[in-house]
């Protein structure tokens, strides 16, 4: 038995990276390709395999020791010739690179099936890496796609441009917006509180406190993937990824060098940006986007909020809490697009209650940017005269990042608008290429993102497996929040559908009552004639916590009894679902519909 000395192998360009993790033990028996050990920089992490079958005889590294290339990093005993195709081990060792072999053209998508995870080289330049499955972009659809793909036993490499992990919805969407709102609710509770008898005086509001709790948050939920990513020895690139080939990314990383990745698979999943209307002043800081304003970086005096969607009102909200005199401007007719008009009006009764203005059918025609504010002129039947503001904020959606990945290098197609095209697997027009997530199309929402991540990774390791969830809830974190799922009463409408709607007002709720929040209403809609779920919508405080139940209901094919005969606790907002359904069958007794006249057929 030879003593060999296992050394870090030519890594690329890392020198004095930190080792985070030891993978064996003194007297542990190891297999060539096993892991040795983690290393990370603030570029990467990449596990360090055994060149070769043996015994760990000593360990030279512990975790936190810095190294570089031809570091020592334990002796092993074994026989002194190495496992087949690896180079002698006292000599730096390339980390695993593709075998070569002929580039196959993108094909026409094949539906089911595995993709061939056979390594392949990339024409150009060598590779510094390589990864079974690699996934571009960190965010809910990425790090779900990496850690399912890790799970059903690829090696995968996340590509990430940001030092964070977690995308948009973790550092600067869902989470933090919903960090504020959460602030914002409690602030209002108590206001609200008054008639019944307590009053609280006003907040002391500490902002810098507030932002700060705000980020620590974002940033639980950024280490927490990155935690996981360690456990499921998924390694991470910091650094913007393009295609270079159907099989091979460029990552250029911000020190301006740039690395080489090359990949059996690729699942692209990086997400989408805010999207800009043309002439306004976006140099000036006082223009804000959604994450302007989730930075927080004072509380305007009067703030306009252009766009009417659910980001610019979930913003809103949080801005009204803290004391700005908010107006939303809208070009459309309603607040919200998209969602049924029953379950907006008392969100739009409440606003305009609270708000300084609610402008709709107007649009803004000039932004300039003065000294004293931001003066905004209007356009629109009834839309008042120039307004200053002391900060706008744009809100008027968001664009697919679908043009910025280099993707025409790998032969994937991109529509008119910036959206990948896949199939019902996630596939691309290029079959070992999927994409998920905002990229691939509305409603561009975190839990789509993540349930397409399954889905491609799954198909990936050849399940047969397709996105054919019946409904994607969408909810609106405003206050009141506004919920939705299945058929939307207007898209019945205009499919000529028919339906059947059974509504429960919560001023007929108990608990609605108690909580004081009684403008609330839970809708069900159903097929006439076998009385199954069709779809839902509810607005009301927590309307989002309660869509869920009718998501369930939707996807298990209930009809209105299994709703109804379902005992829901007493007293709960939950309760309104029961009661919904037992009111479109005549079963209710919480409110008095007068009866229909039954028609008895003669015996
Ligand atoms: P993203 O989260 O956008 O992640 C993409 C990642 O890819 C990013 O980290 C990006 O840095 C990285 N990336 C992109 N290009 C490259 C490249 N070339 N190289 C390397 N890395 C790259 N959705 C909900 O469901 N519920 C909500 O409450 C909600 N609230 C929101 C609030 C706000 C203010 C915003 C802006 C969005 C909100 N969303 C919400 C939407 C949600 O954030 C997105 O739908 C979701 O993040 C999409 O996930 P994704 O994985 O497709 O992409």
């Amino acid at each position: 038995m030879a003593t060999i000395q296992i050394k870090i192998p030519d890594i690329g360009d890392f020198k004095e990276v930190e080792v985070t993790e030891v993978l064996v033990k003194p007297g542990a028996r190891v297999r060539a390709e096993q892991s040795l050990i983690t290393v990370e920089s603030d570029k990467a992490s990449m596990e360090i395999p055994s060149p070769r079958d043996g015994i760990v005889a000593a360990l030279n590294v512990k975790v936190g020791d810095k190294v570089s290339m031809n570091s020592l990093i334990l002796s092993m005993e074994g026989e002194d010739i190495p496992s087949s195709g690896t180079p002698a081990p006292s000599t730096p060792m390339p980390m695993p690179m593709p075998m070569p072999m002929p580039m196959p053209e993108p094909q026409a998508p094949s539906g089911a099936g595995t993709v061939n995870t056979e390594p392949r080289s990339t024409p150009g330049a060598a590779a510094d890496m390589h990864a079974e499955v690699l996934v571009l972009g960190s965010g809910p659809g990425g790090y779900t796609a990496a850690f399912r793909a890790a799970d059903l036993g690829k090696k995968v490499v996340i590509v990430e441009r940001y030092p964070d992990l977690g995308g948009v919805c973790t550092n600067v969407g869902c989470i933090p917006s919903k960090a504020l709102l959460h602030i914002a609710r409690v602030i209002t509770e108590a206001q609200e509180l008054a008639p019944s008898g307590v009053q609280f005086s006003n907040p002391a509001i500490d902002l810098d406190k507030v932002r700060a709790w705000k980020t620590e948050v974002a940033g639980k939920g950024a280490k927490g993937i990155a935690g996981l990513a360690r456990q499921r020895k998924v390694s991470i690139v910091q650094g913007t990824g393009k295609f270079d080939s159907p099989h091979g990314m460029t990552v250029s990383q911000a020190d301006g060098k740039s690395m080489r990745i090359g990949f059996d698979a690729c699942i692209v999943a990086a997400g989408s940006s805010v999207a800009r209307i043309p002439g306004l002043p976006y140099d000036d800081p006082r223009v804000l986007d959604s994450t302007g304003a989730l930075a927080l970086a004072d509380i305007p005096r009067r703030l306009l909020v252009i766009g009417g969607g659910i980001i610019g009102l979930e913003m809103a909200c949080v801005y009204d809490a803290l004391g700005s005199k908010v107006s939303v401007v809208e070009m459309q007719d309603g607040l919200m697009p998209g969602a049924d008009r029953d379950l907006v009006r008392p969100l739009e009764r409440r606003l305009k209650k609270r708000y300084e203005a609610i402008l709709l059918n107007t649009r803004v025609a000039k932004l300039e940017a003065q000294p004293e504010g931001l003066l905004a002129s209007f356009d629109g039947p009834g839309a008042p005269g120039p307004q200053r503001y002391d900060r706008v904020l744009v809100a008027t959606g968001r664009r697919p990042n679908g043009r910025e990945i280099g993707a025409e290098a790998a032969g994937v197609t991109i529509d008119a608008r910036g959206y990948i095209t896949v199939d019902r697997q996630q596939r691309t027009n290029v079959p070992h290429i999927f994409a998920i997530g905002d990229i691939v199309g509305e409603p561009m929402l975190a839990h789509k993102a993540s349930h397409e991540a399954k889905v491609a990774a799954e198909a990936l390791a050849g399940h047969k497996v397709y996105f054919d969830a019946l409904t994607i809830p969408s909810v609106a974190y405003t206050d009141p929040e506004v919920a939705w799922m299945g058929l939307t009463e207007t898209a019945a409408k205009a499919g000529n559908i028919a339906f059947e709607k059974a509504v429960f007002p919560w001023a007929a709720s108990g608990r609605a009552r108690a909580v004081d929040r009684t403008e609330g209403s839970t809708k069900l809609l159903f097929d006439p004639q076998t009385k199954r779920i069709l779809g839902a919508g509810i607005v009301g405080v927590n309307a989002g916590e309660l869509i869920a139940e009718l998501v369930l209901a939707l996807e298990m094919g209930a009809d209105m009894h299994d709703i109804a005969l379902t005992i829901h606790p007493h007293p709960t907002l939950s309760e309104t679902a029961g009661l919904a359904a037992e009111a479109g069958l005549g079963t209710i007794t919480d409110l008095f519909i007068p009866r229909k006249t039954v028609h008895h057929e003669p015996e």
